[in-house]
């Protein structure tokens, strides 16, 4: 049974048709109110969302400020240049092999929460962003997805000068400044969609499309993303991978985020995350 996961008030909730309902309440206690504890036992939650029709809601989503639905990931993973069309766009070679890098744990916050730019050079990256379930080393690729607990929108703010600020760059400072990393507004399971590898996710900057594009676009996969991490690091529950940004980029045109921006991001299934730059 799909399920979606939000995180209310710093509380595990599965969502359904705009309300909420306590996991660890509609578990009997058997699932803690952690969203990290929660996301460790995921068929569980597939188990209870199949059962929701038997629990009144703890009451509607409207008017709620959700926390990231994996608040506290171990590792998170970022792929740069995962779209032709932004590799194009940036002036890169195509990736022999997935470029990685980490954004910070401690930048990754709510999907209405502010990001502090600290720079004049910020930029805003819309990503869907895929959440390990089940953690495992050297996953083949063909067993990628029964691994991955849901997907979720992500945000991969970036400041430009503090990327390039070396050669090589160090991508990961300047994706991983304090609040760089929104992420929600809920965690979906892979099979709320006739096909995962096929979702489509898009931003505006103060109502201004900037991107669009569809994850059958991506240049390595989920699946191979999953088994080539894997193969290089034992994944665990919670572990987070940002797949990678298509083309509309501020940087190509210098469109650098300012104070009082807003940031709309989507993917489809999983809502839109506002963020207002400060
Ligand atoms: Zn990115």
């Amino acid at each position: 049974m799909t399920f979606k996961l939000a995180n209310v008030g710093g509380r595990a909730a599965l969502v359904r048709d705009g309300s909420f309902y306590d996991v660890e309440r509609i578990s009997g206690g058997a699932v803690g109110s952690d969203l990290m504890d929660a996301i460790a036992v995921g068929d569980r939650l597939h188990e209870l969302a199949s059962g929701l029709a038997g629990h009144a809601p703890d009451g509607s989503l409207e008017g709620h400020v959700l926390g990231a639905p994996v608040p506290r990931p171990r590792n998170s993973y970022g792929i740069g240049l995962n779209y032709r069309s932004h590799a194009a766009e940036s002036n890169m070679d195509l990736p022999q092999n997935p470029l990685v890098f980490t954004k910070f744990p401690s930048c990754i916050v709510g999907p209405d929460s502010d990001v502090e730019l600290r720079t004049e050079n910020g930029d805003y990256e819309v990503e869907l962003v895929v959440v390990i379930g089940k953690g495992g080393r050297d996953i083949p690729e063909d067993q990628a997805w029964t691994h991955i607990l849901g997907v979720t929108c992500g945000q991969d703010i970036s400041d430009r000068r503090l990327q390039f600020a070396t050669k090589p760059p160090h991508f990961d400072l300047g994706k991983s400044r304090d609040t760089y990393g929104p992420i929600g507004p809920l965690l979906v399971s892979p099979d709320h969609y006739d096909d995962p590898t096929q979702i489509d996710l898009s931003c505006s900057v103060n109502g201004e499309p900037r991107q669009a594009d569809n994850t059958r676009n991506l240049i390595f996969s989920v699946a191979q993303l999953v088994a080539y991490l894997s193969s290089i690091s034992t994944l665990v529950a919670g572990d987070l991978i940002f797949t990678g940004t298509p083309e509309g980029v501020g940087m190509v045109n210098k469109n650098y985020l300012k104070p009082g921006d807003v940031i709309l991001s989507t993917v489809e299934g999983v809502g839109t995350m506002t963020n207002r730059c400060v």
